[in-house]
Parts: structure tokens; C-alpha cells; sequence
């Protein structure tokens, strides 16, 4: 539906006329006078104080003439004059000359920048409430105003034209203009478009799905944008989209950032921090073109960050789309095919620049051929879906790596400059800790500078704004009001949908769960979370239901959350089905299975084998490792324990629980009580917890060493500790009592009486001493969950057959 000119110009002449009317008083700049560069509070100020102009500080001797938020933190600019021409801190100065002419001169008299008017009449220089600076005459008649061009930044009530575009900035902290440009495009549609000087690609909307289905009308030819005073954003081409804060009173900017971002801010008045009120749904910040530049790949730690191959070095840490550079001259050895190789790297892609058109149906070694034998190749995708995609690239550029790519980018390498066929499944160590997850739970949107979880947190502002959607006029007319909610209720279900689909996991009704586990009758445990029951689901469906109790987020919020931990996917991970939130219900449903946790079965009568023990073991290790270093949201558990590690009906395990600290804000920030059940179980914690030191991902690691001692002696932790503590001291020197209690006492001592009559003692051993590794108090000795893995693969090499019988020692 086409959104009427007569509203747009209506809410800007309601919102225009408004702050025409507050100009009295307002300092201001008249013919004859300037604003020196030198006198720092020579600065015009808007009536109401929200604003403030005059010269800003760009470099140690250059400034440019701008407009901030006086109360925000570091004086955030919304436009500047002379962007990309800054003037010299002595010398340069601001006139309105007679001529009526606004004029910006640097230390030699050059003019540098100009509104390039001519008024006879008696003329002045003003700044509005509404963050406009304006020369008119006395009659009040706008002669010029900065409106007509901004810069990055659109403040509300300032139209968005045909003539005008908003271009952010080139890197961080350089106002310069930089490549992103967010305008209308000849269809009339508002778009995202990197405008770099290699390439220039439109990244938003999306070409898929297309305008149409995105809910853009490209038939309007008016072109005009405005953000309103309470945090509506309405477009000609039928863009629309509130403020999470939706109504009057914060101060708000829309900004195209440096990354090539959309983003909506509020300010935090007694703060001056900004946060984060939307953002585009589909904007995917690694998909922005030429991020990361050349051979550069974005991922996400949790924001978007620019890394290189593996041996690669990054450019300019300031300017990520500056690229990677390989520490070799490719060109002098593409005559010799027998020199080169391929680097691989899985779950990463590079958009564009195919040197070939869509091939299918191509074997791995013929597309590896292909761009071997070619000189201007240098690489290819081929997915491993079995249809047979092969894209060779003449150029690496927008790299992007999520656990959702199916294609592998093989990159073009001297032989011998890595391993023979390196897979770089890593691209760089990852710095985790629970706090990490803390800081993602926070209900207040992102601030400008946080580091937390953005763009989750903008799915929750774009999902909540939706809720908000209001009448925008009293003069609308019923029936516009009706067809508009009704299209609004369409759009906030579809976008609902599409949050759903993209995370492949249902959304379930209260209703359907308590007829799916006969209302909540079958109890299988009880955590610190809430209850678990069984159900089943379309009749043939077993699920376990986990009624969560103690959840302070709203229904959306919970959604994106949620939605996190249903995108995690490993076979050594608990699959999370679906969820449902509706009000006080929230509830999380999982995959059964069948043989419960781990603490059932090894604290009871049933025998476990080495064995079975073992590959628990290193299941186990696979699914934390997967966790903390290779899924797209880099998860710390927090609370491994044998209760949260299940086993199906091949004892195969699946450790459970793991994001929970997403889900429960108040317990994590509750320090009064010690240690809340989200940051861990006694007996698993690692030392550091104690002294209340930074939580990483080696504070699982000391965890899951808990839990092999467990595998090994058959003991509880906490029966296991009492026992050396009476013995020995605290258990924090639990590495020192074991290996004593072993080298006195001998293995036997330690290892639980059921493996008593057949055991491989080199492999228990080798348990044992990845266990000590785990435990050890100082966190840097403890290995890594990948390194762990490792040495049980090793181990596993070892794995008892019949030519090993006779290691195998009976008691
Ligand atoms: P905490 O919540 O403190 O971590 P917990 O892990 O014991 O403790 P829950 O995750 O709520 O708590 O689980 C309680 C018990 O329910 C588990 O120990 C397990 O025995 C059983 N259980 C949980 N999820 C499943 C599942 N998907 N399949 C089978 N049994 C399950």
C-alpha cells in the first residue's frame, strides 16, 4: 500500500511549524559577524540547549564546522559543513558576510565552504531546537539550512529527499566521507549501497526476496523520508518502521554508520550514552560489502570483526576494508600449477567476482583444476552439498564465515607456504568469559561504545518496535487507520516468521505443550532452571519440555535469545526444538533423550565400560569445543556438570543447558548470594569463581575435569572432594592430592571398583592425565577444549582391540 505524499508533507509541516515557533531568543550569528575557530565557546546554541554549533576538533590542527548534542558523551556529530576539507584550529573562521552570504575561510582567507546565498535583506544564522542550522531573513523565511544536506546523520523532522542522502563515515573516528550511501535509488526505493573504489553494490533491501516482498512500493516518485518526533520512520517507497522507545520525549539520530549500518539511536539523558532503538531486519553487518576488504573475512565475536587467512596480515587494524595481504607475489607462480595450493576455509564465502557463471554439476577435483589452470583465479567455493557448486573467483572480497555457509573457499597458496592441505577451521583465538554472556542478557539496548551482543539486541528492538505501532494523525481517516494496523499486524507476523524460519526451530504454543506432555504430567527432572517434562509431539514426537521459571524478559526478547541457542547445531550439543513464550509461559523444548543424564547412570548399579565412559569422555570435549570455538555465537557453558550431559540410546553424549545465562539475567547479576546457579554447581567450579576473577572458557575446562574424575572413580565430585579434603587439604590443590593418592596408593585407589576387572591401563592413565590437566588452579596450564579433544583422538588410537588384550590388565 502506497503511503501518502499528503501525510508525509502533513507530519513535517505539523513538526516543522512546531519548532518554527520556539526561535525566539535563539543565539545567533549575524551579518558582519564570525565564529572564530580559536574561541571554543563561540558557539551557537539551539533554544532549548539539545544542540550546540561551532568548530569541532578533528585532527591535532584541524577542524571542521559542526552541529552536536550538547549533552551526549563526546559531543556526537549530526552534520558537518566541510567533512572532508577540514580547516586549520588558528586562523579559520565562519562568516555572515553583508552579502548574505554564509562563508567558511581557513587561516589564508580560502573559502573552504559556502551556502553560496545572496540576501539584501537583514539576515541571521540561528540553530533550531530540532538540530537545524538555518540563515534566514528577518521575516523569518528560511533562506538555507543544513537540513537540505546532511551528512550521516538525519535528525527527526528533517526530510529525506530525492536530493539529499545520508553517507557515513570512512572508518572510526575519521569523519571523512566514507563508501556506505543510504538514498533513494532511480525506482524510488530507500537503499543501503556501498560505493567503494573498486566496486559498488547495492546490499539493502535484499535482491532476495524483492522489493515487493520486502513491502517496498518502487511506484512513488514523491521520495521523501522522515523520521518523526516520537520515533516514527515513514517513506514514500512505504519504509516504515518505530523506535523500540517508540513516543515523544528521547532525543533520537538516525545515522548510516562506518560499518555501513542503518542504525536508529535514542539518548540517554543522564548518561550521554546512545542506545541502540533499530535497526534493518536483513541487515547481516558481515554481508555489508567490502567490510573487510580483500581476502579479509568478516565474523562474529560477538560483533562483526575483520580477520585474515591464516598466514595473511590485516592492513590497517584502523580501517578493516583496507583488506588482508598475503606474504607472497601469487603472480610469479601461477606458470607453475605444481607450486600452488589451496588453503581451505570451511563455512566462510566470498561474495562475487565468479569468474565463471553458476556452475553446477562439477566434481571437486574439475573446479580445483579449473583454478589451478587459470592464472587470474585465486580460489574457489565449492559447497558440499553434493550439487556440484563450483565458483572460481577472480577476486576475494566480501569474505564472510557462518556456521550456516555450506560452502568451502579453497585460496590459492605457494605449496609448502602451510601444512599440505591446511584447513583453517579457526580464524583466530577468541577471548569468552560468562560475563560475555552477562553483558547479552541486558535488557538496556546497546550503547555506542558496548561490546555486547548488538545484533541480537537489534532483532529485539526491530521485534519489539513492532508492538508500538500506533495511529500516526488525527486527521487520518478511519479507514486508513484500519488498512494501515492491518497491514502493520501483517508485517510484525511476517517478520515474526521470518525470525522463526531463519532459526529453524518452532514456535509452540502453551496450548500445544501442555496437550503435548498431557498437561505436564510426566515429570523426568528438576534443575535449577525449572521442571523437565516428557511429551510427544504429532503423536510420534518424543521431546523433553523445560518449563523455565524465574524469566524477567519480555516475550520478544526471550524470542532472540532463544533464537541464539537454537541456531547452535552439533551432534554432541542437546537440540533445542522450539520454545513458546507467551507471557508468564516460557518454556524450552528439546530432543529427548532416552537415557537421561549422565549422573543417573554412572552413580547407579548400571555398569559402564571404559569404553563407554570413554567416548562420553570425548563426545563431551567435541560438544564444549564446538561451543567455545567454533559456533557462530562462541558460547561458555558456565555449568558442565554430569547432570547436563545426556546420553541417547548409543550412550552417544549431548551436553544440555549450555546458554542458559542468555535466559536469566537476575540471577547472573546477583552477586549477593556467592555464586548463583547460572554461574555454576560447588564441586565443578573452577578456582577462579572463588576470588571472583574474569570467567573463560577455561573455567569449563576445569568443569569438564571434574567430570572425568567422575567417569574415573565412579564418585560424585562432592563425595570425591570430601575425600580428599579429609585426607589432604582444600580442594583446590586437587591435582597434587590425586597424583599423590596415585603415586602412593597406586591408580587402582582412584579408578572406580567396577572397571576393577577389566581395564586398558594405558588408556586409563591417559584419562587420567587429561582430567589433571583439566584441574589444574592454574587456568593458563589447562588445555583448550579443541586440545583436549586432540588427546583423547590420540588416545583413542589406543582404543582396545583384540592385539591390545594383552595390555588390558585383570584384577
Ligand atoms: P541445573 O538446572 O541446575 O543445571 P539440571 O541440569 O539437573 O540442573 P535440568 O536441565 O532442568 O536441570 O534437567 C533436570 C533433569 O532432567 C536432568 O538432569 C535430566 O536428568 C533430565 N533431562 C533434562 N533434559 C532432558 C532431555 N532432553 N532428555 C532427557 N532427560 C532430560
Amino acid at each position: 500500500m502506497e503511503v501518502p505524499k499528503f501525510l508525509l508533507l502533513l507530519l513535517f509541516a505539523a513538526t516543522f511549524a512546531q519548532s518554527q515557533e520556539r526561535l525566539q531568543g535563539m543565539p545567533s550569528l549575524r551579518k558582519g559577524n564570525s565564529l572564530k575557530v580559536e574561541e571554543e565557546t563561540n558557539v551557537l546554541v539551539s533554544p532549548d540547549g539539545t544542540f550546540s554549533s561551532g568548530f569541532y576538533k578533528v585532527g591535532a590542527n584541524a577542524s571542521c564546522y559542526s552541529i552536536w548534542f550538547t549533552n551526549s558523551a563526546n559531543k556526537t556529530i549530526v552534520w558537518m559543513a566541510n567533512r572532508d576539507k577540514p580547516v586549520s584550529k588558528r586562523g579559520s573562521k565562519l562568516t555572515l558576510h553583508g552579502s548574505g552570504n554564509l562563508v567558511l575561510t581557513d587561516a589564508l582567507g580560502t573559502l573552504v565552504w559556502s551556502t553560496n546565498t545572496i540576501s539584501n535583506e537583514d539576515t541571521e544564522v540561528v540553530l533550531l531546537d530540532t538540530g537545524n542550522l538555518v540563515l534566514r531573513n528577518q521575516a523569518k523565511r528560511v533562506i538555507w539550512q543544513s537540513f537540505d544536506s546532511p551528512t550521516d546523520t538525519l535528525l527527526p523532522t528533517q526530510p529525506l529527499t530525492k536530493n539529499s542522502s545520508l553517507v557515513s563515515m570512512r572508518s572510526q573516528g575519521t569523519y571523512l566521507s566514507g563508501f556506505y550511501n543510504f538514498k533513494f535509488d532511480d525506482n524510488n526505493v530507500l537503499f543501503l549501497i556501498y560505493n567503494g573504489p573498486q566496486l559498488s553494490s547495492v546490499y539493502w533491501p535484499r535482491i532476495i526476496p524483492s522489493v515487493f516482498e520486502s513491502g517496498r512500493n518502487p511506484y512513488n516518485s514523491s521520495r521523501v523520508a522522515i523520521l518523526d518526533v516520537a520515533g516514527q520512520f515513514i517513506s514514500s517507497d512505504n519504509m516504515q518502521f518505530n523506535a523500540s522507545d517508540y513516543g515523544v520525549g528521547p532525543k533520537r539520530r538516525l545515522t548510516v554508520d562506518y560499518d555501513g549500518i542503518l542504525r536508529l539511536y535514542s539518548l540517554h539523558e543522564s548518561t550521554g550514552l546512545w542506545k541502540l532503538s533499530w535497526l534493518p531486519d536483513s541487515v547481516d553487518a558481515c554481508r555489508v560489502q567490502g567490510l573487510c576488504g580483500e581476502y579479509g573475512i568478516c565474523t562474529y565475536k560477538p560483533q562483526p570483526t575483520c580477520t585474515c587467512p591464516s598466514g595473511f596480515s590485516l592492513n590497517d587494524p584502523s580501517d578493516w576494508s583496507k583488506g588482508c595481504s598475503p606474504p607472497f607475489n601469487l603472480t610469479q607462480l601461477t606458470q607453475d600449477t605444481s607450486k600452488l595450493d589451496f588453503l581451505e576455509l570451511p563455512y566462510t564465502d566470498y561474495y562475487g567476482y565468479d569468474m565463471a557463471t553458476y556452475n553446477r554439476g562439477i566434481s571437486f577435483e574439475a573446479c580445483r583444476n579449473s583454478c589451478l589452470m587459470h592464472s587470474s583465479c585465486l580460489g574457489f567455493g565449492y559447497a558440499l552439498d553434493g550439487i556440484g557448486e563450483c565458483f572460481p573467483k577472480s577476486l576475494l572480497l566480501n569474505g564472510y564465515r557462518m556456521s550456516n555457509v555450506k560452502s568451502i573457499i579453497h585460496v590459492k597458496i605457494p605449496k609448502g607456504f602451510l601444512n599440505p592441505g591446511a584447513v583453517q577451521t579457526r580464524l583466530e583465538t577468541h577471548d569468552l568469559n560468562c560475563s560475555a554472556a552477562k553483558f547479552v542478557v541486558s535488557t538496556d539496548l546497546e550503547t555506542e561504545k558496548g561490546n555486547g551482543n548488538q545484533y541480537m539486541k537489534y532483532l529485539i528492538g526491530f521485534l519489539s518496535s513492532f508492538g508500538l505501532i500506533e495511529a500516526i494523525g488525527i486527521s487520518l481517516t478511519w479507514w486508513f487507520v484500519f488498512r494501515k494496523k492491518a497491514r502493520d499486524e501483517m508485517m510484525n507476523m511476517g517478520y515474526m516468521a521470518l525470525a522463526i524460519n531463519a532459526v529453524g526451530f518452532k514456535h509452540f504454543t502453551y496450548a500445544e505443550l501442555k496437550k503435548a506432555t498431557n498437561d505436564f504430567k510426566q515429570e523426568i527432572g528438576k534443575g535449577g532452571f525449572g521442571t523437565v517434562y516428557k511429551g510427544v509431539l504429532d503423536g510420534d514426537r518424543v521431546v523433553a519440555v523445560k518449563r523455565l521459571e524465574g524469566i524477567v524478559q519480555g516475550d520478544a526478547e526471550f524470542w532472540a535469545e532463544v533464537s541464539v541457542i537454537g541456531n547452535i547445531n552439533h551432534r554432541n550439543l542437546v537440540k533445542l526444538w522450539g520454545f513458546c513464550a507467551e507471557n508468564e509461559h516460557k518454556l524450552l523444548v528439546y530432543e529427548y533423550l532416552e537415557n537421561g543424564s549422565l549422573d543417573k547412570l554412572l552413580f547407579s548399579d548400571v555398569e559402564l565400560g571404559l569404553e563407554q565412559r570413554y567416548n562420553i569422555a570425548l563426545g563431551t570435549a567435541k560438544g564444549l569445543s564446538y561451543l567455545h570455538e567454533e559456533c557462530l555465537e562462541w558460547v561458555l557453558h558456565c555449568d558442565v556438570k554430569p547432570q547436563n550431559i545426556l546420553l541417547d540410546d548409543h550412550l552417544e553424549p549431548k551436553v544440555a543447558d549450555f546458554g542458559m545465562s542468555k535466559l536469566f539475567k537476575v540471577n547472573i547479576d546477583d552477586a549477593g548470594i556467592g555464586f548463583s546457579r547460572v554461574r555454576g554447581t560447588r564441586g565443578y567450579m573452577a578456582p577462579e569463581w572463588m576470588v571472583d576473577l574474569k570467567i573463560d572458557a577455561k573455567a569449563d575446562v576445569y568443569s569438564y575435569g571434574i567430570v572425568l574424575l567422575e567417569l574415573l572413580s565412579g564418585k560424585s565430585a562432592s563425595i570425591l572432594l570430601s575425600a580428599f579434603a579429609q585426607e589432604y587439604t582444600e580442594h583446590n590443590q586437587l591435582v597434587q592430592c590425586v597424583t599423590e593418592k596415585i603415586r602412593v596408593e597406586g591408580l587402582k585407589e582412584v579408578i572406580d571398583p567396577r572397571l576393577y576387572h577389566k581395564f586398558n591401563k594405558k588408556k586409563l592413565e591417559r584419562l587420567m592425565k587429561v582430567a589433571l590437566l583439566c584441574v589444574q588452579e592454574d587456568r593458563s596450564a589447562r588445555p583448550a577444549m579443541s586440545k583436549v579433544v586432540e588427546l583423547l583422538l590420540e588416545n583413542d588410537e589406543g582404543r582396545v582391540d583384540d592385539e591390545e588384550e594383552d595390555h588390558i590388565i585383570s584384577m
